[in-house]
C-alpha cells in the first residue's frame, strides 16, 4: 500500500500553485476532471485574467485579518514574477486586470511541466475522507492514502467542470464550521417593477453600482432574465438583502445636463441607448417631451438615472456564478501555515474557505498566495 507525502483534493489554480512550489515530496493530485486546471482555462474568456496589480484585503469578502497578511507574503507582484520568470505574456487591462495575452493553456502547460513528478489522479472523484495516522481518501476509483490531506476542491459554482461540495463535508467531517455557501461573481434576476429591462437584452451601459457602503463603475449588461456585466457581478458579493443603487449617468451631471440641454427633448439630451431611454421613460410613466416643459415631479423621476433603486428577487445561481461565498470558517484556520487549528495535518487553500474575491484577478490572487503560504509549510 502506498502511502503519499500530500494528497491535494482538486488540480485547480490552488493546489496546483501549491504542489509546484513543493519540491522533493511524494505528491498526488486528485481531481474529478481528466486534465488539470479546468477552471483556469475557461476563466477570463479563455484569456485567464490571473491577478490584479492592486489587490489588497478590501478586495475580498472574508476576515481582513486573514486575508491580509496572506495578500502580503504572496503579493500580486510575485505573480507577475512567476508569470515573467516562466515567459507567459500577459496583457493589462483597465483596473489592473492580468490577462495571458494567448490563451490560459499557456498558464495550465507552465503548471504541467512544474508538477511532472506528482502522481496525478485525474476523472477521479474523491467521495469521503478518513483519519488514522494518515489520510485515507475514498475516491470512484478506490482508496488513496496520504500523511497530510490538502484540501483545494474550490467552491460550488460551475459543477459543470467538477465543482463539488467535498471540500465542506470534509471539513465538517474534522469539526469545522461552514459559512453557508451562496453564488457571488452573478448576475441578478428581476422583481415585476424592474421587468421593462427584460426588452434591453444586449444593451451594454457604463454604471456606478452602490451596495452596503461599497460602489463599482464598470459596465452593467442586460441579459435575457436580469443584469449582469462586472459592476453587476463584483455588487453581487456584497449584496444581502433589499435594494441597491445604480447610477446610470455615471460621472454625468443631469443637472448640468438638463441645464444645457434644455431645449432638446428628453432622449435626445440624454446620452444613454435609445432603447434604454424609451423603457426607462415608459417606466417611469414619463412622456418624451422637451425638458425645459418638465414639471418639478417629472424632474425627480428623471433624477431617479442618477440613484436607481434596485432589488433583485434573485441570481442566476452556482451554474452561472463565477465564484462561491461563504465556506470553510477561516477563524479555524492557521493563517500562516492553512493547517485545520482542529485536525492536524489537514489544509485548506483557495475558495474552499470563506474568502470571495471582486470580479477582476483578485480570486486567482487569493488562490495562488494561500496555496504559496501553505507550500512554504510542507516544504
Ligand atoms: C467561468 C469562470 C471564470 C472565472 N474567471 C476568473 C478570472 O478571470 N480571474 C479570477 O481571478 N478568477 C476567475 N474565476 C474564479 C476562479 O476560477 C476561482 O476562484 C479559482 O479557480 C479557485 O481556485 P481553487 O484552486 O480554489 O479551485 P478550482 O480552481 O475551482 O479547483 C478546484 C478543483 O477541485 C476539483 N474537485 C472538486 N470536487 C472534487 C471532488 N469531489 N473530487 C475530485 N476533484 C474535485 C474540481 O474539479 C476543480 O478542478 C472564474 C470562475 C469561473 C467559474
Amino acid at each position: 500500500m502506498k502511502i503519499h507525502d500530500i494528497a491535494f483534493i482538486g488540480a485547480g489554480a490552488s493546489a496546483l500553485m501549491a504542489a509546484s512550489l513543493i519540491s522533493n515530496k511524494d505528491i498526488a493530485l486528485i481531481d474529478a476532471n481528466p486534465r488539470i486546471g479546468a477552471k483556469i482555462l475557461i476563466s477570463g474568456g479563455g484569456k485567464c485574467n490571473l491577478t490584479n496589480r492592486f489587490a489588497t484585503a478590501k478586495n475580498y469578502l472574508g476576515d481582513n485579518n486573514f486575508i491580509a497578511p496572506t495578500l502580503l507574503r504572496f503579493p500580486p507582484k510575485e505573480v507577475l514574477d512567476f508569470a515573467q520568470k516562466h515567459q507567459l505574456d500577459l496583457e493589462e487591462r483597465s483596473h489592473g486586470q492580468m490577462f495571458c495575452r494567448q490563451s490560459a493553456k499557456a498558464l495550465v502547460a507552465i503548471f504541467e511541466k512544474k508538477i511532472l513528478t506528482c502522481k496525478l489522479y485525474l476523472s477521479t472523484k474523491a467521495l469521503h475522507v478518513e483519519k488514522n495516522e494518515y489520510f485515507t481518501i475514498h475516491t470512484d476509483q478506490g482508496k488513496i492514502y496520504a500523511y497530510k490531506l490538502v484540501v483545494a476542491s474550490g467552491g460550488l459554482s460551475y459543477a459543470s467542470i467538477g465543482a463539488s461540495d467535498i471540500g465542506y463535508k470534509i471539513a465538517e467531517h474534522f469539526g469545522h464550521t461552514v459559512i453557508t455557501p451562496s453564488p457571488a461573481l452573478v448576475g441578478f434576476t428581476l422583481q415585476k417593477e424592474q421587468f421593462w429591462m427584460k426588452e434591453l437584452s444586449g444593451i451594454a451601459i457604463p454604471v456606478t453600482i452602490s451596495v452596503e457602503g461599497k460602489s463599482f463603475s464598470e459596465n452593467l449588461l442586460f441579459a435575457h432574465k436580469g443584469i449582469s456585466g462586472p459592476a453587476v457581478l463584483s455588487s453581487s458579493l456584497y449584496w444581502k438583502k433589499g435594494k441597491m443603487s445604480i447610477d446610470f449617468l455615471s460621472n454625468i451631471s443631469l443637472k448640468a445636463l438638463l441645464k444645457k440641454h434644455s431645449q432638446k427633448q428628453i432622449s435626445t439630451a440624454l446620452p444613454l441607448p435609445k432603447r434604454f431611454t424609451k423603457a426607462f421613460l415608459e417606466s417611469m410613466q414619463l412622456e418624451d417631451k422637451v425638458i425645459s416643459k418638465l414639471k418639478n415631479d417629472e424632474v425627480t423621476k428623471l433624477e431617479s438615472l442618477k440613484c436607481y433603486e434596485f432589488a433583485p428577487a434573485g441570481n442566476f445561481g452556482f451554474s452561472k456564478a463565477e465564484v462561491t461565498k461563504g465556506g470553510v470558517n477561516t477563524a479555524e484556520i492557521n493563517p500562516q501555515t492553512f493547517e485545520s487549528l482542529l485536525c492536524p495535518n489537514l489544509y485548506f487553500i483557495g475558495e474552499v474557505l470563506d474568502v470571495s474575491g471582486e470580479l477582476g484577478g483578485f480570486n486567482f490572487q487569493w488562490a495562488f498566495a494561500s496555496g504559496y503560504c501553505c507550500a512554504q509549510e510542507i516544504f
